[in-house]
């Protein structure tokens, strides 16, 4: 086998080429070579496989190599002569379309040009089965990538699959879960239509209970009118009688009817006494009777509160002095007015001046005061005070209940009929005004009666 032949076989071995492409390119006269073969995919003349695959000034090798197919062989500077004899030789020949060798550093043929290029066609389809081999390597490992990818695909399609399932499981037991609250809502639904009704039924009830009620209240107080208008009749018919007795008792002490021994005397005084006291308790049931049958009316006017004070002295003096108490009215301002009824203002504090008598001892002491109260400029407090046996706490509200006293003891042997402050708190009330006690059960009572001052115009 020649030497160039042995050069040739290198050639087609990968390993060798490198060296054995320098080789060749020496016995052609230059220092390397490179072999373009046609690749059928791009139509073009490419480096074969381990040789260079990027050469200086690419395109111009491309247009290098395609005109050493037209003509066969070509030299590089007969396409392009060299400017200043800076670039490299090369010389190229062809064998048939599809195999080019250019060799690097030479300038044109030599003897062994024409055996290699016999040599040719061999080198270049080994060269294209290694290629081939090569794509089909690439192509199989891009089928290998692809797979891979199909694969972590399908995981990735699992684990959707996967997730869909729980999520599909997840909203079948919501929906049950839904479905017995829906039960359990229908259900308390029936229950609460059941209550309704219910409650519809007990609210019938009551308005009927309600309409009987309130007849029977119309009843109550029809019925309570007319006692009062029974007691009314009657106290008045009780009133003429007892006026008479104690008229004729006065004569006969006059001794207008003959002259009278001190022990008709001592009786007399008696029965005055006893005459007294009766017309007293049915003063009192009258004004009671009147005043619940609704039947009061009041004479509103400015009234001096001085005055009314100073005109009730002479009638309490005569019971002060029995007891040698000592009295005081005290002024703030004399000449302070009060909107109320004359009459009925002096039957309330004659009621509260006797009251103060009778539960304090002898030598105790009463006094009356007045003033605007600080907290309501538009009232007048009038406040009758005593030094007397005084209130216990569980009796202070109840004392102005009708016929309540604190006790029989306290009320020294049942001198009253326990409707004076009824009366007294109701005609205040009457008046715009009110009536309280206050009293620390040792040191006497307070009574603070509340009256309206006449509105500025
Ligand atoms: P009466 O004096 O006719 O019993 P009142 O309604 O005026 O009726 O008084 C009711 C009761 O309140 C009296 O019985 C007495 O127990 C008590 N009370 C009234 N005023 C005083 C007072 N100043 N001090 C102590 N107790 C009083």
């Amino acid at each position: 086998m020649s030497e160039l032949l042995q050069d040739v076989v290198a050639l087609a071995h990968p390993a060798a080429r490198r060296a054995a492409a320098r080789a060749v390119a020496r016995r052609l006269g230059g220092e390397d070579m490179v072999i373009f073969v046609r690749d059928p995919q791009v139509s073009a003349l490419l480096p074969a496989p381990g040789f260079a695959q990027t050469l200086r000034g690419g395109r111009e090798w491309r247009r290098f190599v395609d005109a050493c197919v037209v003509r066969g062989e070509c030299a590089l500077e007969a396409l392009m002569p060299p400017d200043g004899g800076a670039a490299e030789p090369a010389f190229g020949f062809a064998c048939g379309e599809d195999v080019v060798a250019v060799v690097l550093g030479a300038t044109g043929a030599t003897a062994e040009t024409a055996e290699f290029r016999c040599l040719l066609p061999l080198l270049a389809s080994t060269y294209a089965s290694e290629r081939a081999a090569a794509n089909a390597e690439a192509q199989a490992r891009l089928a290998r990538q692809a797979a891979a990818h199909a694969e972590s695909l399908a995981a990735a399609l699992d684990q959707v699959r996967g997730q869909l399932q729980r999520a599909l499981r997840d909203a079948g037991s919501a929906r049950q879960q839904l479905e017995v609250m829906n039960d359990q809502l229908q259900g308390q639904a029936i229950e609460l239509e059941a209550q309704t009704e219910e409650l519809l039924q007990q609210t019938d009830r009551l308005q009927q209970m309600n309409a009987a009620l309130e007849t029977a209240r119309l009843v109550a107080e029809d019925a309570n009118r007319s006692k009062s208008d029974f007691l009314a009749t009657m106290s008045h018919e009780l009133r003429t009688p007892l006026n008479a007795i104690g008229g004729y008792t006065q004569l006969i002490q006059l001794g207008i009817h003959g002259a009278v021994t001190d022990g008709q005397h001592a009786a007399l005084l008696r029965i005055e006494r006893s005459q007294r006291h009766l017309l007293r308790v049915i003063n009192d049931i009258l004004n009671f009777a009147k005043l619940e049958a609704g039947h009061l009316e009041y004479d509103l006017t400015p009234l001096s509160i001085a005055e009314v004070v100073a005109d009730l002295q002479p009638m309490i003096e005569p019971q002060i002095q029995a007891k040698q108490q000592q009295y005081t009215v005290r002024v703030a301002s004399p000449s302070l007015l009060v909107h109320a009824d004359r009459e009925k203002l002096q039957q309330v504090l004659l009621n509260l001046l006797s009251n103060a008598v009778k539960f304090t001892g002898e030598g105790g002491a009463i006094s009356v005061e007045y003033e605007v109260p600080v907290t309501d400029a538009a009232t007048v407090v009038v406040r009758v005070r005593d030094t007397g046996i005084g209130i216990p706490p569980d009796k202070r509200e109840s004392i102005f209940e009708p016929f309540v006293q604190v006790d029989a003891s306290h009320s020294r042997g049942g001198q009253g009929t326990g409707l004076g402050l009824a009366i007294s708190r109701d005609l205040a009330r009457g008046m715009g005004g009110d009536l309280r006690v206050e009293s620390d059960g040792r040191a006497g009572s307070t009574f603070h009666l509340t009256l309206r001052r006449p509105s500025t115009p």
